[in-house]
């Protein structure tokens, strides 16, 4: 393999490419990801800076039967595997936005702030997630839920084409008119089908934002839930967040059993916004412990969560999609709360309807837009000895869920069942997968 490598390197002079003989730089870089319970060695890292290098690490591998992961923001648990070319994209991050004819072009490897903040010079954004740290690639290619979503759809359905190179190492631009079967699966199943090298988003006029988080204490967390469940079901779909059920530090840094709404508002006006968050500023009858809910920039509202996740530890996760929250589901995740290992573990819930809906489930690989609620539980661990637990504790979950769930997020940390994540779209897909990535170097479906 050594002197395949070398092949490797011949073929892309200038670029960094780190391997395992590298010893301590090697392991810093595979252990460069967002969950640090990932633990893969990689063949090799190639750091590409341009659509050739992608195109020759792809044709290499090809003609050696290597399989391909490709980083992004890195914080899923795909973007390195044993023994897989790893195409690590962060150089490639240019944002370049198009004011006139509202659009942005984002290159594969950057990050969700990045265009968030370059966009905001133009006063026009796109739906993206909450973490600022996230890659728009992972991200959009597996759906991509944000604030802006019920109002204007997902990330995937904003693309108005994409620069992919295949795993014949052919660059090619799809879009509704070009490869439509490529646009389909690309958007919900991407990272399963090529390296997106460069995207192009609609944009949208946001004019005026207001953003924050309400704390709620844990005396009924039930009531809470409903209360929120039927405020969130009645609001405009200028008005999304989420509700998070979990453990919130006090001054003296102990972990109290906590209801933190995550509430914004994106819309015509400030006054008008006002109105619009009215109903959750006294869910259940009670006022908020606390409130940070005010007039903020839509820049601070992409960021408000950016500090909340710890990088450099492990974590678990499970992202499911529901019809309803109905009371069988509140006890349950209450229960579920009640048996964590430690308090380090949530459960939260987000909108999944509005502009989500008014695209048809078989118009794109991601296929659970009948939903109308986005839940997630998770647990992050800093010990290794804690990791097993915690991990029980997820499962756990998953079992006494699975009776409400309609599928689940490609998104989430770990992969299981490919009906769970692509539902009624899978056979459409394999037939996409036959076309495009025949001998699977991104991946089986
Ligand atoms: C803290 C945190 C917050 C999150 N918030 C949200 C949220 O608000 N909304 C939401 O929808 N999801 C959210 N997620 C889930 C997130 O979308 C996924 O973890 C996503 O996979 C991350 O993408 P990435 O590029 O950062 O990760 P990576 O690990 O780099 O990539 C994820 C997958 O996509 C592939 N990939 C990445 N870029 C490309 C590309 N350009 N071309 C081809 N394949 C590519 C990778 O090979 C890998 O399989 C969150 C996750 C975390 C950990």
């Amino acid at each position: 393999m050594a002197s395949k490598l070398e092949d490797l390197k011949s073929l892309l002079p200038g670029t960094s490419i780190v391997e395992p003989s590298q010893g301590g730089a090697y392991d810093k870089a595979r252990k460069d990801t967002f969950n640090h319970d990932l633990d893969a060695f990689p063949l090799a890292i190639v750091y590409v800076r341009n659509n050739k290098d992608v195109i020759e690490c792809v044709k290499w591998a090809s003609s050696n039967q290597i399989p391909v992961t490709v980083a992004g923001g890195r914080h899923s648990m795909r973007c390195y595997k044993n023994d897989h070319l790893a195409i690590d994209l962060r150089h490639m991050d240019a944002v370049i936005v198009d004011a006139v004819n509202r659009t942005v072009a984002v290159q594969g490897g950057a990050k969700l702030g990045q265009v968030d903040r370059e966009c905001s010079l133009f006063g026009m954004h796109a739906p993206f997630g909450t973490d600022p740290d996230t890659g728009v690639g992972g991200l959009t290619l597996g759906g991509g839920w944000g604030y802006l979503s019920r109002q204007y759809g997902l990330s995937i359905d904003g693309i108005v084409s994409m620069d992919v190179v295949t795993s014949k190492g052919e660059l090619i631009t799809t879009s509704a008119a070009v490869h439509p079967d490529l646009f389909f699966a690309m958007r919900g199943a991407g990272g399963y089908f090529g390296v997106c090298t460069l995207f192009r988003f609609r944009l949208y006029p946001v004019p005026a934002t207001l953003s924050g988080m309400a704390l709620y204490g844990f005396n009924e967390p039930k009531s809470l839930t409903k209360s929120y469940v039927a405020a969130m079901t009645s609001a405009t779909r200028h008005v999304s967040g989420a509700l998070v059920l979990g453990f919130v530090p006090d001054a003296d840094k102990i972990r109290r059993p906590s209801a933190t709404v995550i509430l914004s508002y994106v819309g015509p006006s400030v006054d008008k916004g006002t109105l619009a968050i009215e109903p959750f500023k006294n869910l259940a009858g009670s006022a908020p412990l606390m409130s940070s809910v005010r007039q903020s920039t839509y820049v601070e509202l992409q960021s408000m969560l950016g500090d909340i996740h710890s990088p450099n530890i492990g974590m678990h996760d499970k992202h499911l999609f529901l019809a309803d929250i109905n009371d069988e589901i509140i006890d349950t995740c209450l229960d579920m709360l009640s048996t964590l290992p430690q308090p380090t573990g949530f459960v939260a819930i987000f909108p999944f309807d509005g502009a989500i809906q008014d695209v048809p489930s078989g118009d794109t690989a991601f296929s659970h837009r009948d939903s109308n609620w986005w839940l997630i539980y998770g647990i992050e661990w800093t010990e290794i000895s804690q990791k097993e637990p915690c991990i029980q504790w997820v499962q756990a979950g998953a079992e006494r869920l699975k009776r409400y769930s309609q599928g689940e997020y490609t998104n989430q940390s770990h992969h299981k069942s490919a009906e769970a994540l692509w539902g009624s779209n899978l056979d459409r897909l394999r037939k996409c997968k036959e076309i495009w990535d025949h001998g699977n170097m991104f991946g089986k479906i």
